[in-house]
């Protein structure tokens, strides 16, 4: 049971930090703030994604206000002067490859690592100097599970409750509401090892809401879930967010940040090189990604040279010999490219026309490639050609 014991150490009574165990031992805990066991309660029986306690201190209608963000690691910056505004009420996204400073701007943005350069506020609080106050009223998903897998799903949620001040009756009351709202009630006496993934995630997910946060940070919520685990963490997510938490999530796919951010921040070697909505940074790069395979590969020059005057944009070759890719500006005008290579009498085996990949809007934005395997996008539409 030390993951749950570490998870709760480091959120003293009161407080919401609950995920993430392995970097929250490293925060500093705070005595000077006092309990809040009384609001916690209040809160918590509110609903499962009810209404959060109101903190007069809050004035701004943003969650989240950083200038200049710097966490150095080594001298070398892993967060490089990052300007963010969240919205309270809303889901963002950043979005970027493995090793992007992701996890090093959420680390900061929930107390666990000190800043190096910039300002921020959270929830209205001064990052470093509020610190303590600001744990109260926030909480974390880390990336890796920090459940304790010899106590069931139930210990798991009750144990976190008592260590955050209920009663054993209320942790109880908590517990349960908690497993059936994200679907494990059946599951609530087994081991948390005998979960699948997916209810692993979603227990820790629960975990970190046995009180209700006013800012929920996850740091790649649905990273390695199947697809019906990932629908059901988003489902979740934005049943929060209807409650109105505001949630800063990380991820890698372009899908997932389009399916729930309002907004999303691009970032890359530790600054943002775009933000905004989804059909804003799509509009950026294209509206989608055309792949075409050529029946016969010795095509592909002349393929690429019409492809590029139908689409008037830049046609690349893809790896396989026999696929062109391209970031088309409409719809329509792939319908026309594609008419164009027949025309030639090009014969197409297949194409797809579906959304960006992440290493796509990468590619349109920097010019270099994520280095990382991204997913292809689950709504691409994919048809043989007739030829
Ligand atoms: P991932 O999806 O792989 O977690 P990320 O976008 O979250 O990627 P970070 O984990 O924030 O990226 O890492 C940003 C950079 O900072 C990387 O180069 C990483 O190696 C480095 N880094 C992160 N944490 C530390 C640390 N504790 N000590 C030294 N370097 C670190």
């Amino acid at each position: 049971m030390s993951g749950a014991v570490r998870r709760c150490a480091v959120g003293q009574v009161g407080a919401t930090i609950a995920g993430g165990l392995n970097q929250a031992v490293n925060i500093e805990t705070n005595q000077s703030e006092g309990s809040c066991v009384e609001g916690v309660e209040r809160t918590a029986y509110l609903g499962c994604f009810g209404e959060r306690t109101q903190h007069a201190m809050t004035t701004s209608d943003q969650a989240v206000e950083t200038h200049g963000l710097r966490k150095l690691y080594g001298g070398k910056p892993a967060v490089d002067g990052i300007d963010l505004m969240i919205p309270k009420g809303s889901i963002f996204g950043l979005l970027g490859p493995n090793g992007a400073g992701k996890t090093t701007t959420v680390r900061m943005l929930a107390t666990l690592a000190r800043p190096d350069g910039g300002e921020a506020r959270v929830l209205g609080h001064d990052l470093v100097r509020e610190a303590a106050a600001l744990r109260r009223r926030i909480a974390l998903t880390g990336q890796f599970a920090s459940v304790d897998e010899d106590l069931s799903g139930q210990e798991n949620l009750v144990l976190i409750g008592r260590l955050l001040g209920f009663s054993r009756k209320g942790a109880r009351a908590r517990a349960e509401e908690l497993l059936e709202a994200f679907g494990i009630a059946d599951a609530a006496n087994k081991q948390a090892k005998s979960y699948s993934g997916g209810m692993r995630r979603r227990l820790d997910i629960a975990s970190s809401l046995v009180t209700t946060p006013e800012l929920l940070f996850l740091d790649e919520p649905t990273t390695g879930l199947d697809p019906r685990s990932r629908n059901q963490v988003w489902d979740i997510i934005r049943r929060l967010t209807a409650a109105g938490t505001t949630v800063l999530l990380t991820t890698q796919y372009l899908e997932e940040a389009d399916q729930l951010a309002d907004r999303i921040a691009v970032i890359d070697h530790g600054r943002m090189i775009a933000e905004g909505t989804s059909t804003e940074l799509k509009a950026s790069v294209g509206a989608g990604a055309l792949h075409v395979r050529l029946a016969e590969p010795g095509r592909r020059e002349a393929a690429q040279t019409i492809l590029e005057k139908a689409l008037g944009v830049t046609v690349e070759f893809d790896s396989e010999p026999r696929r062109l890719n391209a970031m088309v500006p409409d719809d329509a005008s792939a319908g026309h490219a594609l008419a164009a290579l027949a025309d030639a009498g090009i014969a197409v085996s297949d194409f797809s026309l579906g959304q960006p990949s992440l290493d796509e809007v990468f590619f349109a934005l920097t010019g270099h490639h994520t280095e990382t395997e991204t997913p292809v996008a689950a709504e691409a539409v994919s048809k043989e050609a007739a030829q």
